[in-house]
């Protein structure tokens, strides 16, 4: 490509950009903004995203994913049948077509797939499957300020898998975070898996994609001596564990409460059904270990308090405090984020017990002043301990760093949760109809070009890796008025593009150190400089990263690119 005619408009400076990644993305003219998290992508950053996508999409493939492509616009009714259309918040984007019909714009794609797959299979002949699109997500952030970071519209990669037993789900999983690893690995990035929401949902059940970087909005733990890791979100849940009735507890306090009730009469007063909770909870409150019963469908990483919200049906509290702690839009009815959801539990905790939890050394029965191990039984979903600062590993004691990191990855196994709702089933082997087991799989694509540049830059600019880098080349006429290097300048053109080469070829009649500025803003990873010593066919090759270099005969160059 030649500069001269591209569209890289460079800025030296810009005011409106607090990210390093945002405040480069606009200075080397990858992309221009449209409104707040909403961007145009430029050639430059049109290319990148290509590479990454294309590496996203070998990796997807090897898996046996199949490709395929959902439309953004999506009729509301799909989302009324999850429940989703009601519950998902102020970030879904809702319109309506000239006949007032409702729509929304898709912030993700389970509803879609689900239903295109109840229409489409029927038997277990064809499980599991796993499909995936790359394409434009909308999702009304309340920030959208850090650039491609977090984008109103953005484009994801979006995987779900439909199976008809859990083991199958796990394989699947398993596979997708390998290519996941891959993925990453190949794109440059330090990162880590680390175990999501893991507080209430059982840990083998979600994993996210960190990339350490301190522009990150997320904290992670990350132990130095073994592998654990997990995102510290949750940081008020720091056990889960079963009473297992065992416990002989010296000095232990009972609740002064109403009386003792057992999970079924706490679920009667909570209107939930009983195999909805998913374990009792052991908070932190007031520096005291608080127990409390958590309700939900523990094959996702939602827990429904619905009825903790209907002042009604319990007076945990009154509707507009718990709306105003979760931040739960009016006419909540249904699921909400694990993260809000949790503040509030953890807010009511005290409440709860007293109210409804109480007892000692019988099942179903809980206590304060608890000790995990030794009043519980530390069961499969013990090595969640939600830790905060200062605490060791618990997986193996060992120290516990806390660093910065950005989401570029989320696999998730979310069981039947939205073929139940949707009455999306399969006949089995038996014949007998049965709900698709599911999971669901995302990358941030456009995030990642940020993500990336977070890591990869310098002060004078980006520094891509070679993978993602949208030329390997910037060939540069210091004089293109100079006939000897014109000439030079040209002949390599040809002669790279020829040998298959992508080469960005600075033609313009701009001063050098404008060129120079330029192209360490850029970050392409290979520089070739035609100069003042053209004249003897002589040219210097530059590396962006380490910036070492070295002057050759411009017949060797090719030979000598890296
Ligand atoms: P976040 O916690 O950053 O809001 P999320 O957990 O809501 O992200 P997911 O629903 O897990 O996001 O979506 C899958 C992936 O899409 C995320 O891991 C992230 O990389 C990307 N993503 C989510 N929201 C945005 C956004 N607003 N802009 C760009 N990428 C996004
Ligand atoms: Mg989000
Ligand atoms: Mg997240
Ligand atoms: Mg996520």
């Amino acid at each position: 490509m030649r500069q001269k005619t591209a569209l890289i408009p460079t800025l030296r400076t810009v005011s409106e950009a607090e990210m390093v990644s945002h405040q480069l993305l606009l200075r080397a003219g990858y992309m221009r903004q449209v409104a707040a998290g909403v961007y145009n992508f430029l050639p430059l950053g049109q290319r990148v995203l290509q590479k990454i996508i294309e590496i996203v999409r070998e990796e997807m493939n090897r898996t046996g994913a199949q490709e395929l492509l959902m439309p953004a616009l999506n009729p509301a009714e799909l989302w009324q049948e999850s429940g989703r259309y009601d519950t998902y918040g102020p970030e879904l984007v809702k319109l309506q077509d000239r006949h007032g019909r409702d729509f929304i714009l898709g912030p993700t794609h389970e509803e879609t797939i689900t239903a295109l797959v109840r229409g489409e299979i029927n038997t277990y002949k064809k499980l599991p499957m796993t499909l995936y699109q790359i394409q434009t997500k909308f999702r009304d952030e309340k920030r959208p300020r850090s650039g491609l970071l977090r984008g109103r519209e953005f484009i994801m990669k979006d995987a779900y898998s439909f199976h008809a037993d859990r083991e199958c789900l796990d394989q699947t999983y398993e596979d997708i975070y390998q290519a996941y690893v891959n993925i990453f690995t190949r794109l440059g990035l330090n990162f880590r898996a680390v175990e999501a929401d893991a507080g209430a949902i059982g840990g083998k059940g979600t994993h996210e994609f960190m990339v350490l970087s301190d522009a990150g909005e997320d904290t992670i733990a990350i132990c130095e001596a073994c592998d654990y890791a997990a995102n510290i979100e949750m940081a008020e849940v720091v056990f889960q564990g079963q009473d297992n009735g065992q416990a002989s507890v010296p000095a232990m306090e009972k609740v002064s409460t109403p009386g003792k009730r057992t999970i079924e009469e706490v679920s009667t007063f909570l209107g939930l059904p009983t195999h909805q909770f998913i374990k009792s909870l052991l908070f932190i409150v007031d520096e005291e270990p608080v127990l409390v019963l958590v309700c939900g469908d523990h094959e996702v990483n939602e827990v429904k308090v619905k009825n903790l919200f209907d002042a009604t049906v319990c007076e945990l509290a009154d509707e507009e405090t718990v709306r105003r702690i979760a931040g739960v839009p009016a006419g909540f009815v249904g699921p909400i984020g694990l993260k809000e959801q949790v503040k509030v539990i953890a807010d009511q905790a005290v409440q709860v017990v007293i109210d409804a939890v109480v007892g000692a050394n019988e099942v179903d029965a809980h206590l304060v002043h608890v000790q995990p191990g030794r009043d519980f039984q530390v069961d499969q979903y013990a090595d969640l301990r939600i830790i905060q600062e200062g605490d060791v590993c618990p997986r193996c004691g060992g120290a516990i760093q806390f660093q910065r990191g950005i989401e570029v990855g989320h696999v998730f196994k979310l069981g039947t949760k939205y073929s139940q709702a949707m009455n999306a089933n399969f006949l089995d082997a038996s014949g007998k109809e049965q709900p698709f087991i599911m999971g669901c799989y995302g990358i941030g694509i456009s995030r990642l070009v940020a993500a990336i540049i977070e890591q990869h830059h310098d002060e004078n600019g980006i520094i891509w890796p070679v993978n993602v880098a949208p030329f390997a080349v910037h060939l540069i006429a210091v004089n293109m008025k100079n006939e000897d290097q014109a000439k030079i300048a040209e002949g390599l053109y040809e002669e790279l593009k020829r040998a298959g080469m992508e080469v960005l070829f600075d033609d313009r009649l701009e001063r050098a150190g404008v060129k120079f500025k330029d192209a360490d803003l850029l970050g392409i990873p290979v520089r070739i400089t035609v100069g003042a010593k053209a004249s003897e066919g002589i040219v210097e090759i530059k590396l962006r990263r380490s910036g070492e270099s070295a002057e050759l005969a411009h017949e060797d160059v090719l030979k000598e690119l890296p």
